[in-house]
């Protein structure tokens, strides 16, 4: 089996787990890497990744330095949750002839808030024969593709309600300021007006996901962001927070259809709930025929599954038709653990 050419862009937190996670994967080949910081740019990969060895790959600052489609099949883009802000890099690398994995949120159904970008993407993949995928952990696997599944056996659906409750002590600070961690009410519900918290990024796109897949007709989707307000003193290495300071957000999106509510995700995220015996998890509830509930405690780890969807897509987007696609328009992922069926096809 001749293993996937894959080019690592974006070697933060992300990208360097996947880069590490890859090198474990015997039909995947890290062959380019790319990232912006000047203190990367140029040194072997494997020092980068603190491997105590080389890896005879150098991690250019340059894509274009790299972006050569006889060398590479695919490239994996771990840089930023914006897709205005991704294009500029989605061109390059769609034009280059190379597939394309992005783990940008908004990337994981573009037409839901940028139609425009989503077709210029669809159109200039189809053009140069390649294949783009927008996935994550959420958006992209908890709160849509797995929403999606759990419904494959339902006569019938009225209504899905959905949760994922979960823990950010462990983030850095640009999470943790963009959730409004440690800040006063007040200065959150400012914060939440002037664009600077923003909660979880990924609900119209996972409602839309989730609507365009069982045909639920969503017209319209709402969005509250709302401080969870602590009772006890908290802290991680990033933030402090005194009783009656903001601990995290809760966040909520609802899709209707008409006046009637068909999906509501609730996407609550504070640092250390335990505190206040806050049990964590993802909860799936379907209103139809029949009726499913599904309850994982603790929650999928959100880094380790971003790494692991993203990369075990690899595969599915290499052979997969031209186009932009989402979760919903791809073979269901799977660990990749050798030889694997989907793997032969490529
Ligand atoms: P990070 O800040 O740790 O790493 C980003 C890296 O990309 C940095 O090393 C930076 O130097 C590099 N970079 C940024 N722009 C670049 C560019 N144009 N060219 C080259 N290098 C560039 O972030 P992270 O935790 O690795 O996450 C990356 C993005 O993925 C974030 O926006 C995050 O919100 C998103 N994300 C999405 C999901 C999901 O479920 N869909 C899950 C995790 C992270």
């Amino acid at each position: 089996m001749k293993p996937i050419r894959v080019l690592q862009w974006g070697l933060g937190a992300m990208g360097s787990g996947m880069a590490r996670l890859m090198l474990d994967k015997s039909g995947l080949q890290i062959v380019a890497a790319v990232d912006s910081r000047p203190e990367y740019v140029g040194k072997d990969l494997g020092e980068v990744l603190g491997l105590g060895k080389t890896l005879g790959v150098k991690v250019a600052g340059k894509p274009e330095d790299v972006l050569d489609k006889s060398k590479v099949d695919i490239a994996i883009l771990a840089t930023t949750s914006w897709i205005s802000e991704q294009m500029p890099d989605l061109r390059k690398v769609i034009t280059a002839g190379i597939n394309c994995i992005s783990i940008a949120e908004e990337m994981s159904d573009p037409d839901a808030q940028s139609p425009a970008l989503g077709k210029e993407l669809d159109d200039l993949a189809k053009k140069h024969g390649v294949t783009v995928l927008g996935t994550g952990v959420n958006p992209g696997f908890v709160l849509d593709a797995l929403v999606v599944m759990l419904t494959g056996g339902c006569h019938s659906v009225e209504r899905i309600e959905a949760s994922r409750v979960n823990d950010l002590s462990p983030y850095g600070p640009t999470v943790i300021k963009s959730q409004g961690v440690g800040t006063t009410p007040e200065a959150f519900k400012a914060g939440v007006a002037d664009g600077s918290i923003v909660g979880h990024v990924g609900f119209p796109e996972s409602i839309h996901m989730i609507s365009d897949a069982l045909g639920l007709s969503v017209d319209r989707i709402e969005q509250t962001r709302e401080p969870i307000i602590s009772k006890v003193y908290r802290e991680t290495p990033h933030v402090k927070v005194q009783p009656g300071m903001v601990a995290g957000c809760a966040h909520i999106g609802v899709g209707y259809r008409g006046d009637k509510e068909v999906v509501r995700l609730v996407h609550p995220q504070q640092i250390h709930p335990q505190l206040e015996n806050q049990d964590t998890g993802d909860y799936i509830n379907i209103f139809g025929k029949p009726e499913i509930h599904m309850s994982i405690k603790p929650e999928i780890a959100g880094g380790i599954a971003t790494m692991g969807v993203t990369v075990n897509m690899i595969p599915h987007v290499v052979a997969a038709t031209p186009g932009m696609k989402r979760m919903i328009d791809l073979p269901m992922p799977a660990a990749l653990m050798g030889e694997s069926a989907y793997q032969r096809r490529v």
